[in-house]
């Protein structure tokens, strides 16, 4: 009995205490460590840290993070502090401890990284970007100019959501743009300058909403906090039902959001843009949209289109059916806004740019749209989804391809690990001359002859059989119940998806008439002057699509992430009501699946956290033994080895490839690391 009892001490399953067992009460901190590797043992452990408010588990040096969905005091300057330069095992889970990871191995490999928030849309990616900036804000050393980069690069994060986020039905801060921001460090670790590529802003959000949706928060932050003086100049009523744009999702103003106290904020963060004057244009463009939106129009004996209401604005004479003028108004707004967003992060970048630029290493931050599904679902879900399914095969060629692929290169034993390859839906997607993408665009070329429809009907013909696309013909009788004549279904990697292709041409295309454009070349509002006249500066050529765009843009953002050093989040939606203290097993369980997360476990576990190329790997460590020091004259895969040896290493702690050495945990390198710094 007593030997049991020493046991199960040393094993770490009975605590001081002994009775319950640490393990019993607040489940384990790494994925790693646990017994068996089923799903059911899994999400046994996620619930028990969730009840307890341990949001936080690993997986290695994946971080698995659950929505808590209400606040928690481990985010504050104390805990930072504890969390800086500490090894990552040796605290419990924590975000911090990725930031810090990623920010050493930075420094001391002087090498570049990237952390990766992924997750559904409303599980929190959104929220753990802004803790990793704020870690680092607090954590690198800093200086007065420094600080005005660092102030400039957190008060980018209120304006930005300001303008690019808005409540969905899924989340009341739901990003409408993807985010990927490269925060810049000297060789010091100093913060000195750092640059935000932004992704596709859903532009179709400012001229509608759906149920139960907003638009942009500005709008209502403008009409609802705005000073009086600033309201009266701009002609707005302090009324956000007075505006078309603001009402059509009939939840102009929610609870859970406080737009006065939210405008001081952003008020207070537009400092990141220098001048005061541009300022104001802003919030003149704002005010114009919601004029723009409440522009009527009624149809003279031709059937073309008046002008109901002159007050808002004097409109270009041009023989225009209501429609086509409907239209062209709304267009007009999308763009005026879209370009408008593309202007504010120029001048946020401007802001934060890094003044030497030539000794630098970089950790980017990406933020993207998470998996989404509705209950109607348009082109702009077909984009995000399409996005997360690139991030998906972007992660599974770094971790799950990649490393099985090196094990096998370097002739090291390997049980291979089976996973779902979603490169599948990719092509499916963007294939050339074949995939959705094209077949679309094709369509958007044959303007007057396609419609949605014959956008459809083409998709049928070519994909007819193919095992993650189905529509209303193709299916079989009991599918064919849940798909209306004009929507097709993709199998996502994260589940199915309906989407209903009224719109795609027209979002697609997303033209602008001529003459408003030179129009607004001609405007007094220097920012919109100045988006117009640098929009598309060859008019002759047909401007690329906007999915084409998007693709080539995701394109050279995969190309930037594979240059970098990965780090991994993955956040876990707890429950659909946004509540606290909700652990909804199946929704969670889903969203496990779909991570890949039990495949990136077993991955894990019969794998090794850390590999460096003999070379390197000697020249670090080589003053650590007396073999090896000051030079080793053999080939340096038996310097490595005389040096782990040395070290205590034990045989089933490493292993020799061919050019590099694996080691299976990181725990054991901590205790390298730590001889290294007292050396
Ligand atoms: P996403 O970007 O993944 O769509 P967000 O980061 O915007 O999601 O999170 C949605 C909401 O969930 C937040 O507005 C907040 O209310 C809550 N939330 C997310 N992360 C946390 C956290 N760590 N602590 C407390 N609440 C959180
Ligand atoms: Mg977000």
């Amino acid at each position: 009995m007593f030997v049991l009892f020493l046991v199960l001490f040393f094993t770490g399953q009975l605590d001081m205490e002994g009775a319950l067992t640490a393990r019993d009460r607040v489940g384990i901190q790494d994925f790693v460590l646990l017994d068996e590797t089923t799903e059911a043992a899994f999400l046994t452990n996620l619930r028990k840290r969730f009840c307890n408010d341990l949001i936080y588990t690993y997986v290695g040096t994946l971080l698995v993070s659950v929505n808590p969905y209400k606040e928690l005091d481990i985010f504050n300057k104390k805990q930072m502090e504890l969390y800086m330069g500490v090894n990552f095992f040796e605290l419990p889970p924590h975000i911090y401890a990725l930031a810090d990871n990623a920010y050493h191995t930075m420094l001391t490999e002087f090498n570049n990284h990237f952390i990766l928030i992924s997750g559904e849309s409303g599980a929190g990616k959104t929220e753990a970007s802004k803790k990793i900036l704020q870690y680092y804000a607090v954590s690198c050393p800093s200086t007065t100019l420094l600080n005005t980069v660092r102030d400039k690069m957190l008060k980018s994060n209120p304006v930005l959501e300001a303008f690019g986020n808005a409540k969905t039905l899924k989340n009341d801060n739901s990003s409408r743009f993807g985010k990927y921001m490269d925060i810049e460090f000297d060789s010091e670790g100093d913060a000195v300058g750092g640059h935000i590529l932004n992704y596709l802003l859903e532009k179709s959000r400012v001229v509608h909403q759906n149920h139960g949706e907003r638009n942009f928060h500005i709008f209502y932050q403008l009409v609802e906090g705005g000073e009086d003086s600033l309201v009266q100049q701009l002609g707005l009523e302090r009324d956000c039902q007075h505006y078309n744009y603001l009402t059509q999702g009939q939840c102009a103003i929610v609870s859970s959001i406080n737009d006065k106290n939210d405008w001081k904020t952003v008020r207070n963060a537009l400092q990141v843009i220098n001048n005061i004057y541009s300022v104001q244009h802003l919030f003149e463009i704002i005010a114009s949209v919601l004029h723009l939106g409440n522009i009527r129009f009624d149809s003279d004996s031709k059937g073309h289109a008046l002008l109901n209401n002159k007050a808002e604005l004097r409109w270009v004479l041009s023989p225009f059916t209501i429609d086509h003028a409907i239209y062209a108004r709304d267009a007009l707004a999308k763009a005026i806004y879209g370009q408008t967003f593309t202007w504010l992060v120029n001048r946020i970048n401007e802001s934060m740019e890094n003044k030497d630029p030539s000794k630098k290493t970089v950790i980017g931050l990406l933020d993207i749209y998470g998996f989404e599904v509705f209950y109607v679902n348009s082109f702009e879900q077909f984009c995000i989804n399409y996005c997360n399914e690139k991030l998906q095969q972007l992660f599974i060629q770094l971790t799950l391809k990649a490393e099985q692929e090196e094990y096998e290169a370097e002739d090291i034993e390997w049980e291979p690990v089976q996973f779902f390859n979603n490169k599948i839906i990719c092509d499916l997607i963007e294939e050339k001359h074949r995939g959705i993408i094209s077949i679309l665009d094709e369509e958007c070329l044959r303007p007057g002859e396609a419609t949605d429809l014959t956008f459809l009907e083409r998709l049928e013909d070519k994909m007819g059989n193919h095992p993650h696309f189905v529509t209303h013909k193709l299916a079989d009788k009991t599918t064919r119940k849940t798909l209306e004549r004009g929507d097709f279904r993709l199998l996502h990697y994260a589940g199915e998806v309906t989407y209903c292709v009224v719109g795609f041409l027209d979002k697609n295309n997303d033209l602008l008439y001529r003459n408003i454009k030179d129009l607004m070349c001609q405007s007094k509002n220097a920012i919109v002057r100045e988006c117009f006249s640098t929009m598309d500066p060859d008019s002759r050529r047909r401007p690329e699509t906007v999915v084409t765009q998007f693709k080539s843009s995701l394109l050279k953002l995969t190309e930037i992430l594979m240059a970098k050093e990965a780090w991994y989040i993955r956040c876990l939606k707890s429950n659909e009501s946004k509540q606290p203290g909700q652990f909804d097993e199946a929704l969670i369980r889903h969203q496990v699946k779909y991570l890949g997360l039990m495949e990136h476990l077993r991955v894990r576990r019969a794998g090794f956290a850390y590999r460096r190329k003999y070379e390197v790997f000697l020249k670090r460590y080589k003053p650590l033994c007396p073999a090896t020091w000051p030079h080793w004259r053999g080939v340096p895969a038996d310097g490595v080895e005389v040096l782990v040896q040395h070290l205590g290493y034990l045989p089933n702690e490493y292993k020799m490839g061919r050019t590099k050495i694996f080691i299976r945990h990181p725990r054991t390198l901590y205790a390298t690391e730590d001889a290294y710094e007292r050396c």
